[in-house]
């Protein structure tokens, strides 16, 4: 069946400006095959009326964890990993029903859970996923408390053993990622605000080890992701030919310069630090004290250092850390890439086709082309004017994917 969607004000994507009484036809395979101004739906199409609203591509997140949860940490000792499951599978849902048709995992969902996506088991947006992030002894992904107890263990072949030091455990633990169906390597170049007991500032992994994970992810096809945050775990993370730079609080110019050169990606995930403070004050005890702490320091650089990057040409993908903050706002972080100075259409852009290429998905998703997948949104009001209306799901007429539509509330 041809579907055609006609009388709609076309943002593409590509950051070309909009296009008033545009449409879209989409054939039985999910497959858009005309966009634009003039598009003539066969005889046989449905065609579907937008009334003037917005037609844009789903948006994209870059950065999620669905299987993530800040929450009380006896709450998150009561949970087993099964539990979490369910959990992370009401999360794809909330996602999705907040316009995010494709997210990047960066560590915690496992392959099966894609899978589970994919097969329509469950709603939920289509997926890339990290499964784990690599972290020395010590780093961003020990979870070892001070006590000894450690939180959010996970084992067996799908969840592969990720703390890990010098070449050759590093090695091992990249191949057991591949084997259990990573699409990125993702790893911890510096320390983190959520971690027990290292600094934002501090690198973590050497060069070395780094330029393994890259030769390694690269020997399969694929490419890494750097949590980075300090400036020396930045670049090192740069150097060893990490493509992907997420959250980059203290980045300076020399890094902004060398990342625009190699084009890296850079997603900022600004609503992060403003849930950690959020957590805080509704619920005590969710956060460590510490967290708090490192994310009042580190709060101011990273919007200055987000706003200078972006301003110096650097490629933003739009990711908001969400698990960390709650699944379903994701929208929230394009009202704060607009709050540091992008336009209402770079923030989108950033959202679709930006993002599409962080995840080496822009053959088949990010912009309403010719050719490419059929996920689209049709939004009631004008995000080129009101950012904010994108983080309405009542606005969201409707939601699809590959054709398919998750929701239709168009009369
Ligand atoms: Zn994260």
């Amino acid at each position: 069946m041809t579907t055609a969607i006609v009388g709609a004000t076309l943002i593409d994507g590509t950051g070309a400006d909009p296009l008033h009484g545009a449409g879209v036809v989409i054939d039985d395979a999910g497959r858009i095959v005309d966009v634009g101004a003039n598009v003539a739906p066969p005889r046989d199409a449905v065609v579907r009326d937008a009334g003037g609203r917005t037609l844009m591509p789903g948006m994209i997140d870059c950065h999620v964890h669905l299987y993530g949860r800040v929450g009380p940490l006896q709450e998150r000792l009561l949970t087993p990993p099964s539990l979490a499951l369910f959990y992370g599978a009401r999360n794809a849902l909330r996602t999705l029903d907040a316009g995010i048709t494709t997210v990047r995992d960066a560590g915690g969902s496992p392959a099966g859970f894609k899978m589970a996506i994919e097969r329509g088991l469950i709603p939920g947006p289509r997926m890339r996923i990290a499964i784990a992030m690599l972290s020395q002894t010590g780093g961003h992904g020990d979870s070892t408390m001070p006590s000894g107890a450690v939180t959010g263990v996970r084992a067996g072949p799908e969840w592969p053993e990720h703390v890990v030091d010098g070449p050759d455990e590093v090695r091992r633990a990249v191949r057991a990622l591949l084997r259990a169906g990573a699409d990125f390597i993702k790893l911890a170049s510096t320390g983190g605000v959520l971690s027990p007991s290292d600094e934002p500032a501090h690198t973590a992994f050497t060069p070395e080890e780094i330029r393994v994970m890259v030769y390694e992810a690269r020997a399969a096809g694929k490419t890494c992701m750097a949590h980075a945050q300090g400036a020396d775990g930045i670049r090192n993370a740069v150097e060893a030919g990490v493509e992907s730079i997420e959250h980059g609080i203290y980045l300076d110019d020399a890094l902004i310069e060398e990342m625009k050169r190699r084009r890296n990606f850079l997603v900022p995930t600004l609503v992060a630090p403003m849930w950690v403070l959020r957590h805080a004050e509704r619920s005590p005890g969710s956060v460590l004290p510490q967290a708090v702490r490192k994310t009042k320091d580190v709060m101011e650089a990273h919007r200055a250092n987000f706003a200078r990057a972006a301003a110096a040409g650097v490629r933003i993908a739009m990711g908001t850390d969400s698990g960390v903050g709650h699944h379903g706002s994701n929208a929230e972080e394009l009202e704060q890439m607009v709050a540091a100075g992008l336009t209402p259409m770079q923030a989108i852009v950033a959202s679709t086709k930006t993002a599409s290429e962080c995840l080496h998905l822009q053959h088949e998703i990010g912009t309403l082309e010719r050719g490419k997948l059929a996920d689209l949104l049709i939004v009631d009001g004008d995000p080129l004017a009101d950012i904010a209306v994108l983080r309405d799901p009542a606005r969201l007429a409707l939601i699809m994917q590959a054709g398919r539509a998750h929701k239709d509330a168009l009369a």
